[in-house]
C-alpha cells in the first residue's frame, strides 16, 4: 500500500495508474477503522484495479467541537487493517493540506431539503462540511466509483446530490451496514461506549426491527412511541425515531403500502450519539 500525505503526489500517482488502464474506487473515511469500513474496501477491490482509501477527520463537519476533540484516532492500527484488506492507496492529509487557505475558503453546496431534516436539523452545518470535504476529495481522486455505507443513509443521499451538482460521472455504490452480533451498527464512536452502555446499545437495532416488522398491521405513531419509551428506559435520549420515503427522505406519519420506506433513529447515551437505519 502506498501512503500519500500530499495532494500533488497522490494526484500524480493516480493519474499514472489511470494511464495504465486502472479504474479507481474511492472510500473516504474518518479513520478509527472497523469491519464496516473494510467491507467498503473489499467491495471496491472486487470492482476496481486501484482502491484508494482516505482517512481525514474533517473539522468542518463537526457542529459539536467536543465531538471532534474526542473523535477516536488510531492511525497505526488503521494502516494495519488496510494492509490486511489489500487496499492499494491511503491518502492521509493534514488539515492544512485540505484547507490551505482556511476552512471557510472552499466551495460549499446547497442540499436543499436534505439539509433541513433529521441529521440536517439535529446537526446544523454538518452536511455543508461533509459536502465541502467530499467535493475536495473527489476533485483530488477523481474516482470511477465512490463507496459509501448505508449506515449513513442521509449522507448517501446528500453525496448522491453532490455528485449531480458537481456534474461528475462517478458511480455511487452503497454498501450494506455491518453490525455486531447484537445488531449494533459498527461505528467508530462505539469505541467510546462504556461496558454498560455497550451492553444496552443493541436496543437501537431492536427498535428498527420492531418498526420494520410492524409495517403490516401496526400504526407508526404507536410503534414510534414504544421505541422512544424503550430507548429512554435503557438510558438513551432519543433525538428522532422517524419513518421516511426511502427515495427522498420525505417524512411519513404512517406506514405507506407500496412506498419504499426507511426507518431512521438517532439517540444519545451519555455524550455519545449513535445513528442507524433500516429499509422497511
Ligand atoms: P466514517 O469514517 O464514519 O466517516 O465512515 C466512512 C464510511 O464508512 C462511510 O461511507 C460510512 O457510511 C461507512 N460506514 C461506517 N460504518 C459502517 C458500517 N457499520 N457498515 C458499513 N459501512 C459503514
Amino acid at each position: 500500500m502506498v501512503i500519500f500525505k500530499n495532494i500533488n503526489d497522490i494526484k500524480k500517482y493516480i493519474s499514472l495508474k489511470k494511464d495504465e488502464g486502472c479504474s479507481v474506487g474511492f472510500i473516504p473515511t474518518m479513520g478509527a477503522l472497523h469491519a464496516g469500513h473494510i467491507s467498503l474496501v473489499q467491495k471496491s477491490k472486487q470492482d476496481n484495479m486501484l482502491s484508494v482509501c482516505s482517512i481525514f477527520v474533517n473539522p468542518t463537519q463537526f457542529n459539536d467541537k467536543k465531538d471532534l476533540e474526542k473523535y477516536p484516532v488510531s492511525t497505526e492500527a488503521d494502516i494495519e487493517m488496510l494492509l490486511t484488506a489489500g487496499c492499494d492507496v491511503l491518502f492521509l492529509p493534514a488539515v492544512s493540506e485540505i484547507y490551505p487557505d482556511g476552512e471557510a475558503h472552499f466551495k460549499t453546496y446547497d442540499f436543499g431539503y436534505l439539509d433541513t431534516v433529521l441529521e440536517g436539523a439535529q446537526r446544523p452545518g454538518h452536511f455543508r462540511g461533509v459536502g465541502q470535504v467530499v467535493a475536495r476529495l473527489l476533485e483530488i481522486v477523481e474516482p470511477a466509483s465512490l463507496y459509501l455505507g448505508q449506515k449513513d443513509y442521509q449522507q448517501c443521499m446528500v453525496l448522491k446530490k453532490l455528485i449531480e451538482l458537481m456534474g461528475l460521472a462517478t458511480k455511487l455504490i452503497i454498501c450494506p451496514t455491518m453490525r455486531e452480533a447484537d445488531g449494533l451498527a459498527m461505528s467508530s464512536r462505539n469505541r467510546r461506549l462504556t461496558e454498560p452502555q455497550r451492553v444496552i446499545a443493541g436496543v437501537i437495532y431492536q427498535c428498527l426491527v420492531s418498526i420494520q416488522s410492524k409495517q403490516q398491521n401496526g400504526r407508526f405513531d404507536i410503534v414510534k412511541k414504544e421505541c422512544e419509551d424503550l430507548l429512554k428506559a435503557k438510558g438513551f435520549v432519543p433525538e428522532y425515531v422517524a419513518l421516511a420515503d426511502a427515495r427522498d427522505l420525505t417524512l411519513l406519519s404512517d406506514y405507506k403500502a407500496g412506498t419504499p420506506m426507511v426507518a431512521l433513529i438517532a439517540a444519545k447515551i451519555g455524550e455519545i450519539r449513535l445513528i442507524d437505519n433500516m429499509l422497511v
